[in-house]
């Protein structure tokens, strides 16, 4: 844990912000609930039980620079709500993700299924491919049984 906190420090600093102490505690609530895909409010309430001193607005700003800084991806299931989501260490491109219309679970597949079509659309689209977004909506194993 305090390893990547070091870590995201280092991103924060190259790009010449400081990791303050309302930072880190919202830092360590996403590391924290690394599986789940939470919004600003409940990243907020869960930083609150820790740091009852900070306020939402704080929080968002802190969110939306680690996001420009791409420490967290922001998504979107379709529901409107917008979530947080830390990027995996060293992947070159953002996880994918399996969404149940049952139940709700957002499931993650950490291989990039896409190399084979990126190719493709850089080659017949001449479009220099930075990043992609890939959400399944389904029925999830569990929902299955
Ligand atoms: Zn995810
Ligand atoms: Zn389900």
């Amino acid at each position: 844990m305090q390893e990547r906190i070091d870590r995201i420090k280092d991103q924060l600093h190259a790009a010449s912000y400081k990791l303050t102490p309302q930072r880190e505690s919202t830092v360590r609530v996403l590391l924290e609930n690394e599986a789940d895909h939470l919004s600003a409010e409940e990243v907020f309430l869960k930083v609150r039980e820790r740091s009852p001193e900070i306020g939402l607005a704080t929080v968002y700003r802190t969110l939306e620079l680690l996001a420009e800084l791409k420490v967290v991806d922001k998504i979107n299931f379709g529901d409107g709500v917008a979530r947080f989501d830390l990027r995996k260490e060293g992947a070159e491109h953002f996880h994918h993700h399996l969404v149940c219309i049952e139940c709700g679970a957002v499931d993650e597949i950490e291989e990039d299924l896409l190399g084979e079509v990126e190719k493709k659309v850089e080659r017949d689209y001449q479009f220099k491919i930075m990043d992609h977004r890939l959400t399944f909506h389904g029925i999830c194993h569990r929902c299955q049984k």
